[in-house]
């Protein structure tokens, strides 16, 4: 196969080169256990605690604050299964969750949690007064996710908290932020969580690795009991290289996020995608992450188009890479798209290092593709 034009960055990135390097250095040489008390584990307990700090400060919270996790699926359950104590009371998400969060809440439901679930808008975002109409007295946790992996959209975190805070102060706040750490604002005290779910292997960081920010207003139970690694609330030997990595990664993407390439490709990418006949963008017109574009191109089948376009040599997604574990797409169905909008229902996402050329040549490839099989008159 020739090179590959990889525009399918929100299901994952490459590993930076300076992340790759910082994990093989851990493995060969800073191999120590950082539990051991001699000197060689006391220097890498303090590459863990730097790492900390860099996350801690890209999240502007305190390094207490920051809880490494093996990745953000555990830390979203993390979140759910042990911020939800009273289990009188009830919990609150939205229908736009990715399924590690759908379905971690669809599980404490059948276990006899009263779970409520708050409406979508059409253009991706939650219906906040939806929201708003279901939490109560009773309500102790609220889940809403910061920016969707399916369109891009991005919620209000801020006014949310603000608004749910005001009707029950008691209530933590949670939002699962893969799509959206270092790609938009994820100052969490701005932002008015309580807990802030973050993923690696989204920002050049390798699989693997992920955070759960827990303020030190709240309390929550630990996840794993054992040798009592990260402050007690996840016991169990730390991935150091993943962790150190974590952090090189962290600074590398902020670095080139700040040119404004990202956004240049995708009003590039929207610009063509307007050119094809019958192209929808989805959450076009409402707050939304440049490195997501989510399309649905009518009279195709996305599956098929995506196998025409990896034949091709360009690699996109169709919704969530985890949703293809379950059947339909449970958050476009939620937007209220008619059937022949979801089966012709496409992302491209973009990561910094995303070139035009590889932007240019692969609409190329994928208007063709989409007229190819429109000529076939399948759908
Ligand atoms: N949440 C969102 C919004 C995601 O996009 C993903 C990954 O696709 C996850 C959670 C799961 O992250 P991880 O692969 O680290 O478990």
């Amino acid at each position: 196969m020739n090179s590959i034009i990889y525009l399918d960055n929100a299901a994952t990135t490459r590993v930076f080169d300076s992340a790759i390097k910082s994990m093989e250095e851990v493995y060969s040489i800073d191999y120590f256990n950082p539990s051991s008390t001699y000197k060689n584990g006391i220097i890498i307990k303090n590459k863990i605690n730097t790492a900390r700090t860099i996350i801690a400060q890209k999240l502007n919270c305190a390094q207490n604050e920051i809880f490494f996790t093996s990745c953000a699926t555990e830390s979203n359950n993390w979140a759910l299964t042990c911020g939800f104590k009273n289990k009188k009371g009830n919990i609150v998400v939205s229908l736009g969750e990715h399924a590690c969060v759908y379905e971690c809440v669809k599980n404490m439901k059948n276990s006899g949690a009263d779970v409520r679930f708050a409406k979508l808008l059409p253009d991706g975002r939650v219906d906040i007064d939806h929201l708003l109409s279901l939490v109560d007295e009773n309500t102790s946790l609220v889940s809403v996710i910061h920016a969707s992996n399916e369109t891009g959209a991005i919620n209000d975190l801020s006014k949310i908290s603000t608004l749910i805070k005001k009707k029950n102060p008691k209530v933590i706040f949670h939002s699962d932020g893969v799509q959206a750490y270092l790609k938009t604002n994820n100052n969490v005290k701005a932002l008015g969580v309580d807990m802030y779910s973050i993923s690696g292997h989204k920002i050049g960081a390798p699989k693997g690795i992920g955070v759960l920010y827990i303020s030190s207003k709240i309390k929550i139970r630990p996840l794993i009991f054992g040798g009592g690694q990260e402050n007690g609330m996840r016991s169990g030997t730390e991935n150091v290289a993943g962790i150190v990595a974590l952090a090189v990664a962290s600074e590398e993407y902020s670095k080139l996020q700040s040119n404004n390439r990202v956004k240049e490709l995708r009003d590039v990418i929207v610009k063509k995608l307007h050119e094809i006949p019958d192209v929808t963008i989805l959450s076009e017109n409402c707050p939304h992450n440049n490195h997501i574009i989510a399309f649905c191109a009518e009279r195709t089948k996305a599956e098929i188009i995506q196998t025409m376009c990896c034949d091709d040599g360009l690699i996109i997604g169709r919704g969530s890479a985890c949703s293809s574990h379950h059947s339909g797409n449970r958050v476009l169905n939620e937007l209220g798209l008619s059937q022949k909008l979801i089966d012709g229902a496409l992302r491209l996402s973009l990561s910094p290092l995303t070139t035009k050329e590889e932007v240019d040549r692969g609409l190329e490839i994928l208007k063709q593709n989409i007229e190819k099989l429109r000529g076939h008159k399948i759908g």
